[in-house]
């Protein structure tokens, strides 16, 4: 079954005692959400917000990134299964930060998706365009070549574990919203080409969110959309009240 997920990425934002205080924030807010809430806070907030997490229901915890090599002489990275072992159950791979500053490729995603899977994470995959690839109206060819070559090796059962994130770059932390209408186009393009790939009952189930300038205000015309399955949140995860408006919107 398709599940309404709301993520909060953290980025490089909050001290531990900051994000604890978010944390503590955000739980008491939020009651019997309709769908999944994921938090995803810097690497070292890890194993003390997830232990806040693990104590209500429907509450998960993620990494923002992880290697891609199980192991080994990687200064400065951190595997999957270290990121198992302080509780995550979602890692979120390929943000376009991440492909901008970090350089990383459609293939080394694909790596990431793999040891990522067979470790027991779920990846929250995202993709998205750049504003000139959106002027040109070739958006969703280029969506669906970065979903090709990162995910569309993976097998049925691999891939109904992976949730995809839409996230257009023109609109990520610009305060510019895609309208529900462009959502909507992207996230339909996106589940018939999984459709075509792994057939209609995977693409039915499949999570598909919106990320981008997604706010308190915006949340609910979004999420109402056939298929705009929720969102990955940034700037606004950083609000408790504003996170809690954003996962109240679930459908
Ligand atoms: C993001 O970085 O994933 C994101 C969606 O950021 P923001 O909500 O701030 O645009």
């Amino acid at each position: 079954m398709r599940q309404q997920i709301v993520a909060g990425n953290w980025k490089m934002n909050k001290t531990l005692e900051e994000g604890v205080e978010l944390t503590k924030a955000i739980l008491d807010k939020i009651n019997q959400p309709k769908g999944l809430v994921v938090v995803a806070p810097p690497l070292t907030h890890l194993q003390e917000i997830g232990r806040l997490l693990s104590t209500k229901k429907s509450f998960h915890l993620s990494a923002q990134n992880c290697h891609q090599e199980e192991k080994g002489a990687y200064t400065g990275e951190v595997s999957a299964d270290m990121l198992v072992s302080v509780g995550c159950s979602f890692v979120i791979l390929g943000h376009s930060e991440r492909r901008q500053y970090f350089k990383e490729s459609n293939a080394t995603l694909a790596a990431k998706v793999n040891i990522s899977l067979a470790k027991g994470l779920r990846p929250i995959f995202c993709c998205g365009e750049p504003l000139n690839i959106r002027e040109t109206e070739t958006h969703v060819a280029y969506v669906a070549k970065q979903l090709k070559a990162s995910l569309f090796h993976l097998s049925e059962t691999e891939f109904r574990k992976v949730v995809i994130a839409y996230e257009p770059i023109w609109a990520i932390g610009t305060g510019k919203t895609a309208s529900s209408l462009q959502a909507q186009e992207m996230h339909k393009s996106i589940r018939d080409l999984v459709a075509k790939k792994y057939g209609k009952a995977v693409a039915n189930d499949t999570t598909i969110l919106y990320g981008g300038s997604c706010n308190a205000q915006n949340a609910a015309e979004l999420f109402a959309q056939p298929d705009v399955d929720g969102g990955l949140i940034g700037g606004a995860s950083l609000k408790a009240d504003d996170f809690a408006v954003i996962v109240g919107a679930l459908k």
